[in-house]
């Protein structure tokens, strides 16, 4: 039987927490979210996001911006946000169009309200290992799923597929402070299975759809596949062939049910944190 770790259910569980400390001291945090670049799945991701920002009791305000709008544009929003004392949180929606340079914006973001953990100020203190306003939402998720399974992660192998700026680098950040023992690996790692084979958790950040199969985990292999894909046939699916290691590895999250609820869910604990930061809680 492989285990299955359900990230539906656990993100549900942070967001209800979250709802009670919302309205139990009758609190008002606002998220503020950029969007300019009009594909399908960011108007999703941000549709969710703002579901969830409902439900639990925090305020949005979605400001879209055209695919042609300009950095100089982005700034001018980002700017009124920043100094705006009623927005606690703000989000860039990325992918940016493809004529913006997003590390420019991403440097604009206050770090007090970055509550994505991209700007310079938060990238650089989970670098150096000390506590920063904000880590990202997708590692904080995983390292919540992590712990729903192995609570004691010193010491342990971890095997991260992926070195992006959202994903795989600031993991391996948040998963060495916790004392693990943590090898990145990336599409030019020689022999990826000799890695995997011998890791006490892989996880799997590539956006390779349904690419690592059985071949590549051991028998007590836990797995948390964070990559989302869509399928010819429009279903959802991640970087692991479930169908193949279901029933073979130890444990594992599912797509969708997994890591994606998490995010979400630490994008709303990020911003409730904003909201104690900026009124000095
Ligand atoms: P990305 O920027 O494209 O990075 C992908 C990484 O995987 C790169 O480091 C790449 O190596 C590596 N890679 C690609 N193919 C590989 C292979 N065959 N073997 C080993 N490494 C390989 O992607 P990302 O933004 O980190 O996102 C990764 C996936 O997670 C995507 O499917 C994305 O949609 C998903 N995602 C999900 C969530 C969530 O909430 N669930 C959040 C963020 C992202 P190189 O560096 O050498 O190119």
């Amino acid at each position: 039987m492989t285990k299955i770790i359900d990230g539906k259910k656990r993100s549900e569980e942070i967001l209800a927490d979250i709802k009670e400390k919302i309205d139990i001291n009758k609190l008002k945090p606002c998220l503020a979210i950029i969007l300019s670049a009009v594909d399908e799945a960011s108007k999703i991701y941000v549709n969710n996001k703002i579901t969830a920002a409902k439900k639990v009791g925090i305020e949005t305000r979605l400001i879209s911006l055209s695919n042609n709008v300009t950095a100089e544009e982005i700034l001018k929003e980002l700017d009124k946000l920043n100094k705006d004392s009623f927005v606690n949180g703000i989000i860039i929606q990325l992918p940016l169009p493809s004529h913006i340079d997003s590390s420019k914006i991403i440097d604009a973001v206050d770090s007090k309200k970055d509550v994505d953990g991209f700007s310079p100020y938060n990238v650089g203190r989970l670098a150096a290992g000390i506590e920063g306003f904000f880590v990202p939402c997708t590692p904080l998720g995983v390292l919540d799923l992590i712990k729903q399974e192995d609570t004691n992660i010193s010491g342990k192998n971890i095997v991260i597929i992926g070195r992006s700026n959202i994903v795989g680098k600031p993991l391996a950040q948040l998963l060495l402070k916790q004392d693990a023992t943590v090898t990145i690996c990336h599409s030019k790692t020689h022999n990826l299975k000799f890695h995997t084979l011998n890791a006490d958790i892989v996880i799997c950040a590539a956006g390779k759809e349904k690419y690592f199969d059985k071949s590549y985990f051991n028998d007590n292999s836990f797995v948390i596949d964070v990559g989302i894909s869509r399928e010819e046939s429009g279903a959802i699916c991640g970087d692991v062939d479930f169908d193949s290691i279901n029933g073979f590895i130890k444990a594992t999250t599912k797509v969708p049910g997994g890591v994606g609820p998490m995010t979400v869910a630490s994008l709303m604990k990020n911003t409730l944190k904003a909201y104690f930061i900026q009124n000095e809680y």
